[in-house]
């Protein structure tokens, strides 16, 4: 596993964190011969900060991730320890599924897929790129040896010239525990990659035999929960509770007292935050007026006594986050293993890369992960199948790049966003980002991207199976539905209430209906029962947005139209008259492939769309 037996690769990935993972193996599933070059195995399926995955909009992309036999959702249900489908009042478009992840077992389901002998990983520090001719041909390790390969994908996360941050104490880290990437960190700048500075932080972790367990809130999770990978039918762990507790005046109060301590507030830390995953530090001044917020006591193992307090992530010094601890109802005794920290590292402005997440001024060299300014896990591992297609692609000297559309998936959204608009704080992913949410939806991940996979060879057999049985069963499903005929005045003698104006339905229609109640509609039409529970379940969400996915189609055809007008590579912007000098500033560092990504970019007007337009006709 560890011992190279080739120097020579067609796909290298460095890091084996989220994105790295999954981007060796979208490139092996497509025939790449590909290596995975990480500091430390036992470090594979690492989850550095929540032990969680999935969520809004998280939960989705990990279900595309799926779609695309991925691993991210088969490694999270194996480690599932509390499944919760967020928003599950709301909906479907609008629910994340999300599951509590055992840390050790997530950790041991990816290192067990690492361990087959097909996929090769090295242990070592990636310090510099082979590059000639402006292209990169490898990469060179610390100890001088070098790898060479026809692609590399580079997914370092938090490790380029990381520093950690615990009050006014500054460490060089990519996080707890492992060494920063510096030196890979100084080379990226030395080739004229744009590169900027960002944060984040976590939480202290807490010795779970230390909490006052009878004092706090419970939280107990799904009782039919909802699996993140569409190939699993049942849990794989003990599910357990979480618990609640709050912060108080009194413990505001001491973080308002300490704020010139916290590394955050202090002065000491340039780069930007994620908002949508503030510190209490953060949380406390931006929302004053609030005198407790919620913290989940998340278990981060069944076998481990590690607490997670999901809502208090802060870099005060570390006597400071005990007294902050010790104020909350339940945790006067809590015991902290380790404190909390912020980090803060350097990321690569993605608006320097394509669609297929390779870098534009340097070819062969692809980015996925929080290199490219996002936050989270499934952030990462989305951008890192796409970079494995890609690089894969690349290597092979054959087919199109693999470009994902905004209106197919939220990994499409994702990356779009990404390189046309750049990130000025961590990206993370809503479904509010999507303009067709209600076609991106984490329960139609499987028949959006699925077909997909298959087109490039990226799906196992079991699964191309598992798909097929599953289409058969709807269309069957959707037929049998189709054909259960009724007049309003027959709805009604079968209890149900419809708009008595005589015109016959069928039951997709009832289904389609916000306030019917489905075990009604299934008790009126016993001929319902022939159909089992997931596919009926299914067909109900489809029918739900039927009718507003028949308005978004115009819409969505002039967006694939739009997409279909490419702009020249190397267009000189500069030379175009009738735009502003803004506009050609931003459409020469974009360089936007498409119209429809041209019309994306901020301070686009309808006008310059037009001489764009213009331009790319004459120059077909
Ligand atoms: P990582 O998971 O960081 O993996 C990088 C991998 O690359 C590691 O395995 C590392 O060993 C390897 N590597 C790096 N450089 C080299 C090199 N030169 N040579 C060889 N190997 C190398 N996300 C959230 O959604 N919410 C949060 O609140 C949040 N808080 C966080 C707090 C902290 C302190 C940290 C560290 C991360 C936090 N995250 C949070 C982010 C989350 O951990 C990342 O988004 C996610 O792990 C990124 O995945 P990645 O694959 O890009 O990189």
């Amino acid at each position: 596993m560890f011992h190279v037996k080739h120097r020579h690769f067609d796909v290298v990935v460095v890091g084996g964190g989220h994105a790295g993972t999954e981007a060796v193996l979208a490139a092996q599933r497509v025939g790449a011969r590909a290596a995975l070059v990480t500091h430390r195995f036992e470090r594979l399926g690492e989850m550095s900060c929540n032990p969680a995955i999935g969520g809004l909009g998280k939960g989705h992309i990990v279900r595309e991730i799926d779609a695309l036999d991925g691993l991210m959702g088969r490694a999270a249900d194996h480690a599932g320890i509390q499944y919760r489908l967020l928003n599950r009042r709301k909906g479907p478009a609008a629910q994340g599924p999300r599951l509590q992840a055992d840390r050790a077992r997530y950790r041991a389901a990816v290192q067990a897929v690492f361990r087959q002998e097909r996929t090769q990983v090295i242990e070592g520090e990636v310090v510099d790129l082979l590059v000639r001719a402006g292209a990169v041909r490898g990469v060179v390790l610390s100890d001088g040896s070098e790898i060479a390969a026809r692609a590399v994908v580079l997914t370092t996360g938090t490790f380029l010239r990381g520093v950690i941050h615990i009050g006014d104490q500054a460490t060089p880290a990519g996080r707890a525990g492992d060494p920063a990437a510096a030196r890979l960190g100084a080379r990226l700048e030395a080739l004229g990659l744009p590169l900027g500075r960002l944060k984040t932080g976590t939480p202290p972790r807490l010795d779970g035999r230390s909490i006052d367990w009878a004092r706090v809130g419970v939280q107990p999770g799904d009782d039919t929960p909802e699996f993140l990978s569409f190939l699993t039918n049942q849990v794989a762990a003990r599910q357990v509770s979480c618990g609640i507790t709050h912060t108080s005046p009194a413990v505001h109060d001491l973080i308002r007292r300490n704020l010139e301590r916290s590394a955050l507030f202090g002065g000491h830390i340039e780069g930007v935050g994620p908002r949508y995953c503030p510190s209490i530090e953060d949380k406390v001044t931006r929302f004053a007026d609030k005198d407790r917020h919620q913290v989940f006591l998340e278990p981060e193992g069944l076998t481990d006594f590690t607490v997670y307090p999901n809502g208090i992530s802060t870099s005060l010094p570390a006597e400071v986050q005990e007294e902050l601890v010790q104020a909350m109802e339940g945790l006067e005794r809590a015991r902290i293993l380790r404190p909390g920290y912020a980090i803060e590292y350097d990321y690569v402005d993605p608006r320097a890369l394509t669609a297929a997440l390779g870098l534009k001024a340097l070819r062969n060299l692809f980015l996925a992960g929080q290199i490219n300014g996002t936050t989270g896990y499934e952030e990462a591992a989305g951008q890192g199948l796409v970079a494995g297609l890609n690089a894969a692609t690349t290597a092979s000297g054959e087919g199109e790049p693999v470009i994902f559309g905004r209106e197919e998936s939220l990994i499409g959204v994702m990356i779009d966003d990404l390189v046309t608009q750049g990130v000025t704080e961590p990206y993370r992913m809503f479904t509010s980002r999507a303009e067709f949410r209600l076609q991106l939806r984490a329960d139609n991940a499987d028949q959006r991207l699925t077909p997909l996979g298959l087109r490039l060879g990226c799906v196992s057999v079991a699964r191309s199976r598992a798909f097929e049985e599953k289409m058969a069963k709807l269309d069957n499903a959707r037929s049998r539905a189709k054909a259960i005929e009724f007049t309003p005045n027959e709805a009604r003698m079968r209890g149900l209430e419809v708009n008595q104006d005589g015109a016959r339905r069928n039951v997709l229609a009832l289904f389609a209906l916000p306030n019917m109640d489905r075990d009604r509609i299934r008790a009126a039409f016993p001929d319902l029962a022939a159909i089992d529970a997931p596919t009926l379940r299914q067909l109900e969400r489809e029918a739900i947005y039927a009718p507003y996915l028949e308005r978004q189609r115009a819409e969505v055809a002039q967006l694939r139209r739009d997409d279909e007008m490419t702009l020249p590579e190397g267009l000189d912007y500069a030379a175009m008259p009738g735009l502003s000098n803004e506009l050609r500033g931003k459409l020469a560092r974009i360089q936007p492939r498409t119209l429809a990504q041209a019309g994306r970019i901020e301070g686009m007007t309808p006008a310059a769309l037009t001489l764009l337009l213009m331009r790319a006709r004459r120059l077909r």
